[in-house]
């Protein structure tokens, strides 16, 4: 009898539980073959909104007071670079336990991108935001929203007796790293924005763009006749490919221009005008044995800002491989600069960016399948359009001063953080004239 009961009772819960199996999966069935697939393109999914709040005055960080100042500072931008950007590289390079240069940070925020005239800024007015502190038009580069000179960071610690560095992929009169050496109202001005570069205090600039450099009659892209190639060498070292960053004399105390391809670096359509450029880990190299000499002969500090250019323009182009390669090449200077933080405990790294690109996702390949690692990285912003997003971006900060990094930053207190942890109390003149 006893038996009798203990095998009722067993074959109760063994047959309730298959049956309830059974049913679960019927029941996924079910609903995954019923699920509602939206009909219609998938432009039908936005929502467009005509008048979003005002956006009124920006909320200005309260800084942590910096006792302990940063003599050096590496501000490393990744242009078009989001989370969905990291993590895609994340993934691609080694999976999702993968840690890249930015995941050893010990201190990271987030940023707000809107210019002062768009929700969606563009990358002239997000550089001067972070080269001045101040929000600005789209499109203008160095100067406010109603066209007043602002004095950008490059100038500032010039008068503090700090020297400067510019790192870029793109030519060297793109927005990001003009905004720290030329101040014009558009962007595209590069024969005003090249001059003024030249005319500036920053004692490295490195990139691509020596059409810009150059007049139409010589090839170049110059509409007023002037040869800057030449008049360069008045006042600086032009340097034109990768190896005389090797070889360059590391006590010239002379500025430095280096052009290292006649557009921007590393265009895949024409190899043979990029076979001997740098990477962005051996240009920040160089920019900071330059530092060290200039501090040796009596600079206070130095500034050194890189940007991975090309990352925005995978986003623009819809095209992961290039991102990939893109992230590389910034995550490897971003590598470097951290371990040079390290060794060098008076350095502060700041990464972030601009704005985000592409409106890059990360989905599953199917999405009524969450198994496996198959994904599909897609991006939401079609070719052509205006593909800048309004999505914040990442802050990531290692060293004295990283304390100012962290929370809901605005781009413009990048800039002010950056001051915070810069020894700015004496004016005593630029160290570039001595
Ligand atoms: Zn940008």
């Amino acid at each position: 009898m006893k038996n009798l009961i203990i095998i009722t009772i067993v074959s109760l819960v063994v047959g309730g539980f298959i049956g309830a199996k059974v049913m679960e999966l019927l029941g996924r069935e079910y609903i995954m073959a019923n699920l509602p697939v939206p009909k219609g393109t998938i432009d039908d999914k936005d929502v467009f909104f005509e008048s979003l709040p005002e956006a009124g005055t920006v909320p200005r960080k309260k800084l942590h007071p910096v006792n302990r100042k940063a003599k050096n500072v590496i501000l490393l931008i990744g242009d078009g670079m989001s989370i969905s950007q990291i993590a895609s590289y994340r993934l691609l390079k080694g999976g999702p336990n993968e840690r890249l240069a930015v995941d050893r940070f010990p201190v990271s925020g987030i940023v707000l991108t809107h210019s002062a005239n768009a929700i969606i800024t563009d990358s002239a007015s997000s550089a001067t935001a972070y080269s001045t502190g101040s929000k600005t038009n789209n499109s203008y580069l160095g100067l406010d929203k109603d066209k007043n000179l602002l004095e950008n960071l490059t100038e500032r610690i010039d008068r503090y007796g700090l020297v400067s560095a510019l790192i870029a992929t793109s030519e060297v009169t793109h927005a990001t790293p003009a905004a720290f050496a030329a101040h014009v109202d558009l962007r595209w001005k590069t024969d005003e924005i090249s001059r003024q570069m030249l005319a500036s205090n920053v004692s490295t600039i490195l990139g691509g763009g020596r059409h810009f450099f150059l007049p139409e009659r010589l090839g170049g892209e110059r509409e007023d006749g002037r040869n800057l190639l030449e008049e360069i060498k008045e006042s600086h070292a032009l340097l034109t490919k990768k190896d005389q960053l090797n070889s360059f004399d590391k006590t010239d105390t002379r500025k430095v221009i280096g052009l290292f391809a006649d557009e921007h670096l590393r265009n895949e359509k024409e190899p043979e005008n990029h076979s001997s450029e740098p990477t962005l880990k051996d240009m920040l190299r160089f920019a900071l044995e330059r530092s060290a000499m200039y501090m040796e002969k009596g600079c206070r500090g130095s500034f050194i800002m890189v940007e991975g250019s090309q990352v925005d323009w995978a986003g623009h182009a819809n095209n992961i491989n290039y991102l990939k390669t893109e992230m590389q090449d910034l995550d490897e200077a971003i590598q470097l600069a951290l371990e040079h933080a390290k060794e060098n405990q008076d350095t502060l790294v700041i990464v972030t960016a601009d704005h985000e690109t592409g409106g890059l996702l990360i989905e599953p390949a199917n999405p009524a399948d969450y198994t496996g690692n198959k994904v599909k990285f897609s991006f939401n912003t079609a070719i052509g359009r205006g593909s800048h997003t309004g999505v914040p971006v990442p802050v990531y900060a290692y060293g004295p001063g990283s304390e100012n990094f962290s929370g809901t930053l605005d781009n413009t207190d990048i800039y002010h953080g950056m001051v915070a942890a810069m020894d700015l109390n004496t004016e005593v003149g630029s160290c570039m004239d001595k």
